[in-house]
Order: C-alpha cells, then structure tokens, then sequence
C-alpha cells in the first residue's frame, strides 16, 4: 500500500529547551524519524537553544547520542543520523537574559515557516514570548508550541493563557497534549464519524458507560518532589482524560476543522456536572519489598498528594444523560496501559435457553502499549452441541487488511510537530478549552484540600484502592481487568 504523505514546507524550527530531557528522548527522535520518511524538506533546520554553552557541532553529537539511546528501529541508520543531524544547529540563549536573541535573530530565516517549541518550564514561557517579540523574531505568521503542564488551576492556566496573548494570537498557539497525536485517537473518530453504524447507537438509550484508564506501572520516583506539588488529577485527569472523554462524547462537529472540533470539545467540558464527593476515590501506592511508597518517592511523609484517582461523572446534555463516565488513572499499577471502553447495554431478553450470562457489546479502544480498537460481539461457539453463546472480540485495526503502514509507528509528538508545521490546530487544545477544564476540576481539589481529605492506601502492582472497585461495584458494574 503506499502511504499518503501530506508534504510540509521547507521551515525553521527552534526548540528552547533543546538539550532537555524532552527534546532529547521525544521531540528529536521523533524529528529524525520524520526526516526518514521524507516529510522534513530539505533545506529545513532545527534550532536547539538553550543555556548549555555549546557549539552545533556538539549539539549533534548530543542528538546522535540522543537517538542512539531513545531511537527505536532507525537507530542504526548511519547514514540516515549523519544527514539529520546536519541539519541541526545550536545557539546558546538565555531565556532570562540577553545572550543569544541577536544571533537567533540573524539565524532565522523569516521568508519560511517558523516556530518556536517552548520545551522548558511553564514559568520561562513569558520571558521567552516577550524577548521573541522585543528582537523581531516572531511575527505575526510565526508558530509557538507549548508543553503541559498549563498551569495548575484557572488563575495560573488563565495568567498563562494572557501572557502568550499579549505576543501571540490564538491562531498561533499549539498547546500539546500528546495523547491527541495518537494514531488510536485519530481513528476513533475515523470510527464514529466515518460510519454510519455506530452513531445511531452513541447515547443513553444504548450506552450503558464509559470507562477511561490510564494506568501506568511506574512510580513517581526521581521527579517526586515536582509530582508533589500536583498530583494525579492535576498531572493527568485534568487534562490527557479530558480529552479523551471530549473526544468519545462530543457531537459530530460540521467539519474536521481545527474550530470545529475544539468548540464540540468544548461543549463537553461546560457541560460536565459537579461531581458528588462520593464519586471520587483517590489513592497513594504503599511500600512494595524494597520499593518505596508513594510518600517515600515523594520525599514528604506526610503528603495527602493522590498517585490514584478513580471518579465517576456525568454529561448533562440530551446524548448521555444519566451515563455514567469512570475516569481511573494510577501509577505503580497491574499494568501499563491507556483504554477507553464504551459498554453497551445488556439484550433486552435473551432467546437462547440456558444462556444466563449478560452479554454486552464493547467497544474497547487502546492507546497503550500497543493501539488497537476492538468490538467484543456475542456469537455462536462453534460445533455441535446446541446454541452456546461467546464474547469474542472483533479486532478492527485491521493491521492484516491495511498491510505494513498500519503498524506505521509515527509517535504523538512527531505527527503533531508536522501538524505544527502544516499550520493545523485541530489536534491541540484551545486555551479556553484548558480554562473550562480547571475550572471543573479546581472545585474537586480545592474541596480536598478544605476536607483535609486523606488518600487511601493501595498495594503497588494493583489495580488501585479497593474503594475504587467499589464506586463501580455498588452500581452493579466492574472496571474492566487491567492488562498491558
Ligand atoms: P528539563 O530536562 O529540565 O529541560 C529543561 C530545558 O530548559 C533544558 O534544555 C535547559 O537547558 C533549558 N533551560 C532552562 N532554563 C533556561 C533558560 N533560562 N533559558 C534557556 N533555556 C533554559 O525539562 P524537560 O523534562 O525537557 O521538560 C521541558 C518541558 O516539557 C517542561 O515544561 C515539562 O513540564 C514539559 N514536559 C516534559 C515531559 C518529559 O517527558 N520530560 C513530558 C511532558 C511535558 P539549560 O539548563 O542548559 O538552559
């Protein structure tokens, strides 16, 4: 099959914070897999800057490093690294300081795409928007990307938000959130928008819910200090499961436009109903042999900081009234994996005698380790012996029918750079977007923190507090089994 390649244009593109961890484990990795597949023309640069006081020669040498480690299969490309990286350059700039704007200035070439990746803490966002502007190297056309966190409640998400504005407009501004870069996440709407069958289905009359994990199985160690001051609902509930409960419950927007999709998005997010107290487990992983506990990890023995949330809320719209959503997220879980399941309601009546059992359709969608949407049907269970019945999945990523390219292993955060470059906003979040969704999850944590509220234990390796399976198990459902 041969793949379909929407080209960009020759561009530059800096990265501040370019000898960072991001930028070396995802963003240049996933550049050089980019250039690979003839998607970065030639004649492109990418710019690291940071304040390392090193020369493009040693800045290559890092990225050949980088890929080295964090490179998946082209990691032995020789040729291939050597024709990336010399398309690297590196100035040494202070975000803080003057050192660096003019020979950035002097560098870019301003007839081009350009864009600027701010991969450095939320709190240099303003300092580098103010200097890009004060040393005419951002214009009007120019592109800035921003990393997560986006503050960590409305007034600072909202502070963010005018900074950037008083240098940039919206139009310009491609806030990530990687889990929308997603190939699976793509193909879920490909899935419900692109066929017929599904939509009729896609509300309260046949959903009976939904569930979101996102399960990890590590712990906060070596950034527990920083996990600290945030925590699961902040870190992950707030924004990657938001997105994609936006994304399963939004209505069918009129285009698969970058407005179009953020204002549906939106709707979701302003329609969310205040959650009850009671629909809300949070968590703190204990000690595991000589594993630490969260409070370890986290160097403050006394923190009330949840590793684990597990809620239960509602849409309050025509399409999923009285739908229950459960959002899980953990870490130091069973298992390592992103799901989303819709479940659809029990047959009615079964006709089939003997057949106890309450089968149900279930859309499962994977986003990790591996991506995948699955349909579990009930069939026949093939041979003699009378009308026994089966829960089988019906595997439709249909890697086998698509050939090779459907296994293409394009991560989030090239595609999404190449949508940066391409000028399409549609798989970023939208400043008010962010702001609709602090403003439903402040109550919730500021509710906490007024409660004195205290996380409850789990066992590492599990699948979260047992209150947790409660939230579920009282209302007769059960989260369905963690596995990797
Ligand atoms: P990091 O490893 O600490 O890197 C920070 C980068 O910023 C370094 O290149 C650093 O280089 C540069 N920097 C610091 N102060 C600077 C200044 N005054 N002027 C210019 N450059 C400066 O952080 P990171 O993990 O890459 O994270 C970067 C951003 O991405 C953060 O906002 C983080 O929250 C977000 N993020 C990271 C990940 C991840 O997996 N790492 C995931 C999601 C989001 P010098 O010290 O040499 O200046």
């Amino acid at each position: 099959m041969v793949s379909r390649v929407i080209p960009v244009e020759e561009f530059d593109l800096v990265i501040f914070g370019g000898t960072g961890d991001l930028a070396r484990r995802k963003i240049l990795p996933g550049l050089y897999r980019r250039f690979l597949s003839g998607q970065m023309p030639e004649g492109s640069r990418i710019i690291g800057a940071a304040r390392a006081d090193i020369d493009s020669d040693g800045y290559r040498q890092m990225i050949r490093d980088a890929i080295a480690e964090f490179g998946g299969e082209e990691k032995s490309d020789a040729d291939g690294i050597e024709k990336f990286v010399a398309q690297l350059h590196y100035i040494p700039v202070d975000a803080k300081g003057e050192q660096g704007w003019k020979e950035l200035h002097d560098l870019i070439r301003f007839e081009l795409v350009n864009a600027f990746y701010f991969s450095v803490a939320p709190s240099l966002f303003g300092d580098l928007a103010e200097r890009l502007h004060l040393h005419k190297i951002a214009d009007s056309s120019s592109r800035v990307v921003v990393e997560k966190p986006f503050g960590r409640d409305l007034e600072t998400a909202k502070a963010l938000n005018s900074t950037l504005a008083k240098h940039f407009d919206e139009k310009q501004i491609y806030r990530i959130d990687h889990y929308l870069g997603k190939e699976t996440v793509q193909n879920l709407m490909a899935v419900r928008f692109g066929n017929m069958l599904f939509e009729p289905l896609w509300n309260n009359h046949y959903v009976d819910h939904i569930q979101i994990t996102v399960a990890e199985t590590v712990g906060v160690g070596g950034r527990g200090a920083y996990y600290d001051t945030s925590g699961a609902m902040r870190d992950m509930v707030q924004n990657h499961l938001m997105q994609l409960l936006c994304l399963i419950a939004m209505e069918a927007p009129a285009e698969f436009g970058a407005d179009a999709v953020r204002d549906e998005k939106l709707k979701v997010i302003r329609a969310l109903q205040d959650i009850d107290p009671h629909h809300i487990v949070r968590g703190q992983y204990d000690a595991d042999g000589d594993e630490p506990s969260y409070r370890e990890d986290a160097e403050n023995l006394k923190s009330h900081t949840e590793s684990f949330v597990a809620l239960r809320c509602e849409i309050a719209n025509w399409r999923w009234a009285g739908v229950p959503f459960y959002l899980r997220t953990g870490k130091k879980l069973k298992a390592r994996t992103s799901e989303i399941a819709v479940v659809f309601k029990d047959i009615g009546h079964s006709i089939f005698p003997g057949d106890e059992k309450r089968h149900r359709n279930i859309l499962s969608i994977q986003l990790q380790p591996n991506e995948g949407i699955q349909l579990q049907v009930t069939i026949k269970e093939p041979g003699p012996g009378g009308m026994r019945l089966i829960d089988v999945p019906l595997d439709m990523t249909f890697a086998e029918a698509l050939g090779p390219d459907a296994e293409d292993s394009t991560d989030a955060y090239e595609r999404l750079i190449m949508d940066v470059i391409r000028g399409n906003q549609t798989l970023f979040m939208r400043g008010d977007e962010v702001e609709a969704a602090w403003e439903w999850t402040d109550p919730i944590i500021n509710g906490w923190k007024a409660r004195n509220d205290v996380p409850k234990h789990y066992d590492a390796g599990s699948a979260g507090p047992e209150d947790a399976m409660m939230l579920m198990h009282r209302e007769g459902r059960r989260w369905r089994e963690i596995k990797g």
